[in-house]
C-alpha cells in the first residue's frame, strides 16, 4: 500500500463495529491500490463491492486497529478471489501420451514456459517428455523450442519445414506413441493480437490433440487487456489452467486477478526469468500480498489473525468458565470442526477420545448434519441464540420450518449443545482432563 493509503488507514480510529464511512474510506484507497497494480477494472469494481459487504459491521479485534483489520479482511478476500491458500499446482497426466497444450499471444512466453515445464516434469516427475513447436508463422520458433529441448534434456519433434499446423500436432502424437513418451508439450503460434485465425487454428488442434491440460499463458504486464485476453481463449479452448510470466518484473501483477475472475481457472505457476529454472508454483497468499503492494503484509495479517483467534478464545474461555456456552459459540464451534477436517479429525487428534469417537460416530456426525445443524442454527433469532432456554414448542416449530427439517432435529440440536455446554463448563475447570473426562465419560 501507498504511504498515503497507510495514512487513511491509521486515521481510522472507530472502535467496536467497522462502519460505513470507514470501510468507504478505505475502500477509496483500495480501489486506487488496485487500479495501480494494473487490475481490470470491471473486477476491481466487482471486488470492492462484495469486500464492503463483508467489511460493513464487522467486530473491531481489540488489539488490532480499524486499519488493520480491513486490510486483513482485504487481503483474506484477495486470496479467496485467486484461488484460495492451497492452490494446487499438478498438472493432469492422463495415459500416456498426456497432451499439454500451451495458448497464449505471441510473446506472452509460451516457448519458454514450455521449456521451464519440461524440465519441471522431467526432473521432478520423471516424465519422459517429448516438445513440439506448431509456430509454423516465425521461422526461428521451431529452433527456438529445439534449442530450449537440448538444454533441459529432452526431445524435440523433428522439424519439417512447410506442415501444417494441425499436422505438426498429429505427428507429434504420432511420434508420441510410438516411442513412448509420458507427456507431449504442444508449443502453439501466437499473434500480437487477438484474431480469429489464431483462435481457429488453436481450436482446430486442441480437437484433434485432446489436451489433459490447456494453460493460457499471459503477460503479467499486460494489466488492463488481461480481462479481454483471458475471455477470448477461454471462450474457444478448453482451458484448464493459466501461467503468469514476467513476475520477476516490476508489475505487481494485478492480470493474476484479473484473468482468475474473468475465467474461474486456476492460476498454476509463475514465470519468474527468462532462465529455465523460472518458475513458481503460484502462491495466492504471496501474490495477494504483492497486488497490495506491502511486503510485510502477510506477517501483518499473520499476526492480526493470530490476535483475533487469541481473542475469540478468550471470549469463550470467559464464558465456559461462567457456564454461558450459548448456541452461537456452538455453532462456531461446529465451524472449526469442519475447518479440521470434520469430527474424525480433530477427535483423532485426542488421545483416549475413542469412546467419544464411536458415540458420535453413531449420533452420525458428518459433514451434511454438521451443514444441517449450522442451518438450524441460523434459523434462530440473535436472542434465542443467546438464550437457548427461549426456546418452547412453537419456537422450536417456527425454526424447524424455517431450516426446512423435523422438530426433531431441532431438539437433536439443543440436547447436543446442552451436552456440549457441560463438557465445555467441565473443562472450563479442569482444563485439558476436564474435557478428557468429560468426552470420556
Ligand atoms: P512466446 O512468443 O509466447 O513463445 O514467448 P517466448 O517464450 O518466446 O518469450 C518472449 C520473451 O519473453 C523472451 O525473451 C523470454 O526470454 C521472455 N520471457 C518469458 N518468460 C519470462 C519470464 O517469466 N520472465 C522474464 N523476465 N522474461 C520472460
Ligand atoms: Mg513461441
Amino acid at each position: 500500500l501507498t504511504d498515503r493509503l497507510t495514512s487513511v488507514f491509521d486515521g481510522l480510529t472507530g472502535r467496536g463495529a467497522l462502519s460505513e464511512k470507514d470501510v468507504s474510506a478505505a475502500m477509496r484507497e483500495i480501489r486506487v491500490a488496485l487500479l495501480e497494480a494494473d487490475v481490470a477494472l470491471p473486477v476491481v469494481k466487482d471486488f470492492i463491492a462484495k469486500v464492503k459487504k463483508e467489511a460493513v459491521g464487522e467486530a473491531v479485534i481489540k488489539s488490532i486497529t480499524p486499519g488493520q483489520m480491513i486490510i486483513k479482511i482485504v487481503h483474506d478476500a484477495l486470496v479467496e478471489m485467486l484461488g484460495g491458500e492451497d492452490s494446487d499446482p499438478s498438472l493432469r497426466i492422463d495415459s500416456p501420451p498426456s497432451v499439454i497444450m500451451m495458448a497464449g499471444l505471441q510473446g506472452s512466453g509460451k516457448t519458454t514456459t514450455t521449456g521451464k515445464l519440461a524440465k519441471r516434469l522431467k526432473e521432478k516427475d520423471r516424465k519422459k517428455v517429448l516438445l513440439a513447436s506448431l509456430d509454423t508463422r516465425r521461422p526461428a520458433a521451431m529452433d527456438q523450442l529445439a534449442v530450449l529441448a537440448g538444454q533441459v534434456g529432452v526431445e524435440s519433434l523433428p522439424i519439417i519445414k512447410g506442415q501444417l499446423a494441425t499436422d505438426i500436432a498429429k505427428r507429434a502424437l504420432q511420434a508420441a506413441k510410438l516411442q513412448g513418451f509420458d507427456v507431449v508439450i504442444l508449443d502453439t503460434a501466437g499473434r500480437t493480437t487477438l484474431d480469429e485465425q489464431m483462435m481457429a487454428e488453436a481450436e482446430e488442434v486442441a480437437k484433434i490433440a485432446n489436451p489433459s491440460e490447456t494453460l493460457l499463458v499471459a503477460d503479467a504486464l499486460t494489466g488492463q487487456d488481461a480481462v479481454e485476453t483471458a475471455k477470448r481463449f477461454n471462450e474457444r479452448l478448453p482451458l484448464t489452467g493459466l501461467v503468469l510470466t514476467r513476475m520477476d518484473g516490476d508489475g505487481r501483477g494485478g492480470a493474476a486477478l484479473s484473468m482468475r475472475a474473468v475465467t474461474g481457472l486456476p492460476i498454476k505457476f509463475l514465470g519468474v526469468g527468462e532462465k529455465l529454472d523460472g518458475l513458481d508454483v503460484f502462491a495466492a497468499k504471496r501474490v495477494a500480498g504483492r497486488i497490495l503492494g506491502r511486503g510485510d503484509i502477510v506477517s501483518l495479517v499473520e499476526k492480526a489473525g493470530e490476535q483475533m483467534d487469541a481473542e475469540k478464545a478468550e471470549r469463550l474461555a470467559k464464558k465456559m468458565s461462567k457456564g454461558q456456552f450459548d448456541l452461537d459459540d456452538f455453532a462456531e464451534q461446529l465451524r472449526q470442526l469442519q475447518k479440521m477436517g470434520g469430527l474424525g479429525g480433530i477427535m483423532g487428534m485426542m488421545p483416549g477420545a475413542k469412546k467419544a469417537k464411536q458415540a458420535m460416530a453413531g449420533a452420525n456426525m458428518d459433514d451434511k448434519v454438521i451443514k444441517r445443524q449450522e442451518a438450524i442454527i441460523s434459523s434462530m433469532t440473535k436472542k434465542e441464540r443467546a438464550k437457548p432456554a427461549l426456546l418452547n414448542a412453537s419456537r422450536r416449530r417456527r425454526i424447524a420450518a424455517g431450516a426446512g427439517v423435523h422438530v426433531s432435529e431441532v431438539n437433536k440440536v439443543l440436547k447436543m449443545h446442552q451436552q456440549m455446554a457441560t463438557m465445555m463448563k467441565k473443562m472450563g475447570k479442569g482444563g485439558m482432563k476436564g474435557m478428557m473426562n468429560a468426552l470420556g465419560g
